[in-house]
């Protein structure tokens, strides 16, 4: 039994490397897969952070998942930039595959995958983000002040973006593709009632304009064809996000939107020994320091779990 690990932490986000830190001040040793393209996570592909507390001037975020990991490391906190590709959580010790077909045993695992936020797939999206596009309005709505914004959907999320934005914005247009909300009725009448909000309706977008920042949008009418010209400097992309628990499917329980469900405010999964924590849980405030914070519980939730064995 000597090459079962305490723990295993799969994902690098805040979510994980908080896990990792907190799993590493407890001498469990633990292994972090942290994959094979972001490690990190969601923040590597951001600007400034400026609502992670303890950094009065805001922080860079890959500085910040660069001084996270760092942090875990310090503690002991093994790491390795691959994927998981397989996992069997059933029994007591549960393995995790890595894309070399190692395999690797644990007795307990902490989920900690992320969500990615949907893509309207366009050139220019990529190399904007963080410079005029985003995908929070939490997190980004404050650099927006006397700005006139697009925002893209139209249901619940979209609805509670431009009212959060209004706050900011000189303008917000809500762009889209149907001529009804699919939002609930609150929501809609909300955003309604809001005098900086309109809407423009039966309308995609063709193109992201703009060198360096953002300066404005090719809309296309979805049922003439016909296109237009938005002038806006922000665009908040709020089509949905996608938990990354393919790994997981038939083996935890998952909800109707296919994230991980815990036993809240625990983080333990369906299977005892498993603990999930991050945006892969979380369809509500996914924020890096919520899923810093669930990373935390999780970690001494292991712990606990640990200690019960012994
Ligand atoms: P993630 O950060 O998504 O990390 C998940 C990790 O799991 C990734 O590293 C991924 O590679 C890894 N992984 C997934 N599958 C596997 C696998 N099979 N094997 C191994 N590893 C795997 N929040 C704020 O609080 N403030 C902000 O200013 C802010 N700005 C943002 C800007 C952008 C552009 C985006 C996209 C998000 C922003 N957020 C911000 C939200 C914040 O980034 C997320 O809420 C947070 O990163 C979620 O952390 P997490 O650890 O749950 O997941």
């Amino acid at each position: 039994m000597s090459d079962v690990r305490n723990v295993i932490i799969i994902g690098s986000g805040p979510a994980g490397y908080t896990a990792a830190l907190y799993t590493a001040r407890a001498s469990l040793n633990p292994l972090v897969f942290e994959g094979s393209v972001t490690a990190g996570g969601a923040l590597m592909n951001t600007t400034e952070v400026e609502n992670f507390p303890g950094f009065r001037d805001g922080i860079i975020g890959p500085d910040l998942m660069d001084n996270m990991r760092a942090q875990a490391e310090r503690f002991g906190a093994e790491l390795i930039p691959d994927d998981v590709v397989a996992v069997d959580l059933s029994g007591d010790i549960k393995t995790v595959t890595d894309s070399a077909g190692t395999v690797h045993r644990a007795k307990a695992v902490i989920v900690a995958t992320g969500s990615q936020h949907r893509k309207l797939n366009l050139p220019n999206e990529d190399q904007l983000s963080g410079r005029g596009v985003s995908w929070c309005a939490t997190c980004d709505g404050f650099f927006f002040r006397e700005h006139d914004i697009a925002v893209i959907g139209g249901g619940d999320t979209a609805m509670e973006e431009a009212t959060f934005l209004s706050r900011f914005a000189k303008s917000v247009k809500i762009v889209h593709r149907r001529d009804s909300l699919r939002a609930s009725k609150a929501m809609q009448e909300r955003a309604f009632a809001d005098p900086k909000i309109s809407f423009v309706w039966d309308s995609e977008v063709a193109e992201i304009q703009g060198d360096g920042k953002l300066s404005g949008l090719t809309l296309r009418n979805t049922k003439t064809g016909e296109t237009s010209e938005l002038p806006v400097t922000g665009l908040f992309i709020a089509i949905g996000h996608d938990p990354r628990t393919e790994l997981f499917k038939g083996v935890l329980d998952l909800d109707g939107e296919g994230y991980l469900t815990v036993q809240a405010p625990s983080t333990r999964t369906s299977i005892p020994g498993v603990f999930a924590a991050g945006d892969v849980v979380d369809h509500t405030y996914r924020q890096a320091i919520t899923a810093a914070g669930t990373g935390c519980s999780a970690a001494l939730d292991a712990e606990r779990y640990l200690s019960s064995l012994s």
